[in-house]
């Protein structure tokens, strides 16, 4: 998950405990990593199912559950309780879980295989911070951060620079992912305050990187917001499906610093007859600007970033001789985002937020970006106003936390409010909710459904809309 990753499966990173792998039967089955996995799924929809019965209407830092007609107070309460009466429907979400994980795996193979870092004997431990002064206990506990960066430059050995990463996070205790490409490197980490400190300086150390700090995006989280740690070498920094060679990052659109793009945009809102010219555009997927965008911007309908090409080809039009602000989470994606649509010659200028909304919102917690920064970690979210802008898929009331869909085989995200989660509305949509009922009234071995559902008929892979 360095900056989006974009793919669904990144983003539910799944759970399990072994015990209710469909049975005991099927578990001896698995190999140890499928194991795992399934373990993890476990664990994950346990905790989801958890966080669905909180109450809304809490405070924050005072919280209670509300589950089968009872509030709890304690987390352990609710733990116990869940463990205890809902134990098929965390076996169930597992189940589906795991297969949609297996699924995704197997339906959209990474064209970027990552080449885990071999064991080649290199020398790396020039780089490697001295941590011997600093206990365990300071690099493990205590409250933490999570860490996204990204650095475009000339990387002639990727291999080295990814083994130095994986050792380096190993030491420091952090999880998340790095990808190291022939074009630069990055990364999203979260471990404890001193151990993300320590990752800054040693990353601001090395001489390929010139990093400064203002470099690394920062915001509250920990090593418990990734599943685990994955470095690897790819070919794209940020998966956008274009050569680094053919494209280059050098192609990139002049950046703007937060103040001078809210001042862009500013002009835009007070302005709009005379600043017809100028689109507001997020390059990210739609799952992401729904619950949190620049008011007044143009959202593309896409569902990965490496759509984001043909979404371009298909709307030259709606780009021509005009001015494009351009923004994204961290920055990552309109590098390469503005190096195409500027390949493509038919804007007048072409800009981009420098350190996307990620350094927008530290600069303008209540500035023109309203609703919920999407991100892809277990926080799913993170909020710097108090903004709901999107609403439940049943009701249309103001809702913006997404769930996974509850039909088995579907990796759709919705938005069901408490009150239609209720009444029974868990699916993505009224097809998959009627596909998820027959499901559970087949028997187990009934054959698998493809994912086909209103949500996918109705986002064809690329976006004829705009
Ligand atoms: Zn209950
Ligand atoms: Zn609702
Ligand atoms: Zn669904
Ligand atoms: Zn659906």
């Amino acid at each position: 998950m360095a900056e989006d990753d974009t793919s669904l499966s990144e983003f539910m990173d799944l759970d399990l405990d072994s015990r209710t792998c469909n049975g005991v039967k099927q578990e001896r089955q698995l190999s140890a990593s499928q194991r795992r996995c399934y373990s993890l799924c476990r664990r994950k929809s346990f905790a989801a199912f958890v966080a669905s019965k909180r109450d809304s209407r809490q405070e924050e830092g005072n919280p209670s559950w509300c589950c089968c007609g009872q509030i709890f107070k304690e987390h352990s309460d609710i733990h116990k309780h869940v463990a205890r009466t809902h134990d098929p429907e965390i076996q169930q979400l597992a189940q589906d879980a795991y297969q949609c994980l297996l699924k995704q795996l197997e339906e959209e193979p990474e064209t970027q295989q990552p080449n885990e870092c071999e064991t080649e004997p290199v020398d790396i431990s020039a780089w490697i911070p001295d941590t011997s002064r600093i206990s365990e206990e300071q690099l493990q506990k205590g409250p933490g951060k999570v860490l996204l960066y990204y650095q475009y430059c000339q990387l002639k050995d990727p291999h080295v620079i990814c083994a130095w990463q994986k050792a380096l996070c190993e030491k420091l205790h952090l999880t998340g992912k790095v990808r190291v490409a022939t074009e630069g490197i990055n990364g999203t980490v979260g471990g404890s305050n001193m151990a993300t400190d320590v990752y800054i300086d040693a990353m601001r150390s090395h001489p390929l990187f010139k990093m400064e700090k203002e470099d690394f995006k920062t915001s509250d989280g920990g090593a418990e917001c990734f599943k685990d740690l994955r470095v690897g070498v790819y070919k794209e920094i940020v998966p956008m499906g274009m050569d680094p060679d053919v494209l280059s990052y050098r192609l990139a659109g002049v950046h703007l610093e937060p103040e001078e793009f809210h001042k862009e945009v500013e002009a835009l809102l007070t302005k709009p007859d005379e600043n017809s010219d100028t689109i507001l555009l997020d390059c990210r997927n739609f799952y992401e600007s729904k619950i949190g965008q620049f008011t007044q911007c143009l959202a593309p309908s896409i569902r990965k970033f490496s759509y984001f090409p043909d979404y371009v080809d298909q709307n030259l039009d709606l780009f021509r001789d005009k001015k494009v602000l351009m923004y994204c989470t961290g920055g990552i994606r309109c590098e390469r985002g503005s190096a195409y649509l500027r390949s493509k010659d038919v804007c007048k200028e072409v800009f981009q937020l420098k350190g996307g909304i990620h350094k927008y919102l530290e600069r303008f917690p209540e500035g023109f970006y309203r609703g919920k920064l999407f991100v892809f970690d277990e926080r799913y979210a993170i909020a710097s106003n108090k903004d709901v802008i999107s609403d439940c898929r049943y009701c249309g009331s103001p809702w913006d936390r997404y769930q996974l869909c509850s039909t088995r085989f579907c990796c759709q995200l919705v938005l069901s409010c408490p009150g239609c989660r209720q009444d029974g509305h868990t699916a993505c949509c009224p097809a998959c909710q009627t596909k998820g009922q027959a499901q559970s009234q087949a028997s187990p071995s009934a054959p698998h459904h493809k994912e086909e559902c209103e949500c996918t008929d109705g986002r064809p892979r690329i976006p004829q809309d705009a």
